[in-house]
């Protein structure tokens, strides 16, 4: 059985055929980059949006066509909000980075309401105050799975996937593990219940895609990182990935049971929902480094120090060390386990004889640590050890930065044998709801491109990195006091 799958990045749409041996086939992909009107803004336009994804699905269904059913992935925790009976949003939708509500999120920390910018609420609280300030209007509120689904089903389903909606800021888990919403955090918001989506699980049919051709049944739905860990087979507590793309997510299965907060951890991981069935829903845990992809498109696109990210790779062995050399790839400040906005990046250990070879080298490496940084919060926040490591995104295609993180992290590492393993766990999930894989079958369909061992490292040489890390940080005071 062959699903069509939609996957709404940040700044790509793509949608591809997952076929019955877990191959894609028939891809589409085209640009979908947000735009940034002011400084902080980050900002998208919904209804192009949702016409590239109807043009790029039927031109995928007319080429491998029929299905048997469609998956969803999305960007997550970006936010619209548009009018029920026209159909058309109120304004652009908020992306995910977008910082305009920062200050929003520091006055609701004040008063015992932690929450972050890069969640829904305060978005949804920023649309609703700008369009319909006395709530008077019928408005639907969703993030980028809601405003795709009701597009695919020409208005007739108004609902968000509970990976999704896990992030919005907005939601409790019920005692028996439902995610349900936290009417009481709403109010706080003024988030109006009547524009409240119906909180769905990613595994199960949601409505025809009647925007489509043969109106295939939405069956599978995941934000993009849990998407990205089912399609890297991992599906068994203990078992985590890092996507190594513009920044960094490393995200790990832990089991059924809730977790005690959906905050922040003193260790600077976030709980998740790693995915809803029917029946029970399994937690897990995420680690984020800010930067990681983007220090290496910094090399090509300002230092002008490589023709091309993959490039990196065929320089950096050009020497064998990085000679002292140890950069911090804290670009946007530091994500897990410091979270410190105001740290930036650092180059240390420089002298006459640095060259090209020892700076790009000391970008992977750095990278690669910042990568063992979070598999250390992960593994301490989980309690429990990481027993499988896979990687997927941009940065998993290049040797010398594979091998840094084997011995950084000390683990061998497997790396997918798709570069973007986000399409294949929606396939998943939609092949799950339709009866074609078990959890079982997803477990073993993992076949790594490569498996990579890891050489003995100095305990002196991670120290001298931790010690550059010490030096980047709090160069903002300011930014370094902000505590979501
Ligand atoms: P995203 O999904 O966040 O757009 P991708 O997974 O497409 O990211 O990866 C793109 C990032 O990975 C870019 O920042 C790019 O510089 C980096 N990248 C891509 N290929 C390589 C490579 N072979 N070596 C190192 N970095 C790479």
């Amino acid at each position: 059985m062959s699903y069509l799958v939609l996957d709404i990045g940040t700044t790509n749409l793509r949608s591809v055929i997952v076929r019955p041996d877990g191959t894609l086939d028939c891809e589409r992909r085209a640009a979908n980059a947000p735009t940034s009107p002011f400084v902080g803004a980050v900002e998208f336009d919904p209804l192009a949006m949702a016409r590239l994804a109807v043009e790029l699905a039927n031109s995928t269904l007319a080429d491998g066509g029929p299905v048997h059913g469609v998956g969803i992935t999305t960007q997550r925790a970006s936010t619209v909000v548009w009018d029920r009976a026209t159909g058309i949003p109120v304004a652009n939708g908020i992306g995910w980075q977008d910082l305009r509500t920062a200050g929003m999120c520091v006055m609701a920390g004040a008063i015992g309401t932690a929450i972050s910018p890069n969640q829904s609420a305060t978005k949804a609280q920023f649309l609703f105050d700008s369009y319909d300030p006395d709530r008077t209007r019928d408005l639907c509120f969703g993030t980028v799975d809601s405003w795709i689904i009701w597009t695919l089903t020409n208005g007739a389903t108004h609902v968000i996937e509970a990976t999704n909606a896990a992030v919005t800021g907005l939601i409790d888990i019920s005692s028996d593990g439902r995610i349900v919403w936290d009417i009481s955090r709403c109010e706080f918001f003024r988030v109006p219940t009547s524009s409240l989506p119906t909180i769905v699980t990613g595994v199960g049919s949601v409505g025809r895609a009647t925007a489509l051709k043969g109106a295939p049944l939405i069956l599978g739905m995941a934000g993009d990182q849990q998407s990205s860990l089912i399609g890297q087979s991992c599906v068994m507590p203990g078992d985590a990935k890092i996507t190594f793309g513009t920044g960094a997510m490393l995200d790990i299965v832990l089991g059924p049971v809730r977790p005690t907060a959906l905050v922040r951890s003193a260790g600077g991981t976030f709980p998740i929902v790693a995915w809803a069935e029917k029946q029970r829903t399994m937690f897990g845990l995420e680690a984020i480094a800010l930067s990681a992809g983007s220090c290496v498109s910094w090399l090509v696109d300002d230092l002008a120090l490589l023709s091309s990210p993959a490039a990196s790779s065929a320089v950096a062995m050009e020497c064998t060390t990085s000679d002292g050399v140890h950069f911090v790839p804290a670009l946007l400040g530091l994500g897990t386990p410091v979270w410190d906005y105001g740290a930036r990046g650092t180059l240390l250990g420089l002298t006459r004889g640095t060259g090209r070879a020892e700076i790009v080298r000391a970008v992977l490496e750095g990278v690669a640590m910042n990568g063992a940084e979070l598999v250390d919060a992960a593994e301490a926040d989980a309690k429990r050890p990481i027993t499988a490591l896979r990687i997927d995104g941009g940065m998993s295609a290049n040797p010398v930065f594979v091998q840094a993180l084997a011995d950084a992290t000390a683990r061998t590492i497997e790396t997918s044998p798709v570069i973007e393993a986000t399409a294949l766990g929606a396939g998943y999930l939609a092949g799950l709801a339709d009866g074609a894989w078990t959890w079982e079958d997803i477990a073993t369909m993992w076949r790594p491109s490569a498996v990579i061992t890891p050489s003995p490292m100095s305990t002196e040489f991670r120290l001298r990195w931790q010690d550059a890390v010490r030096r980047s940080r709090e160069w903002y005071p300011d930014l370094s006091a902000l505590t979501f």
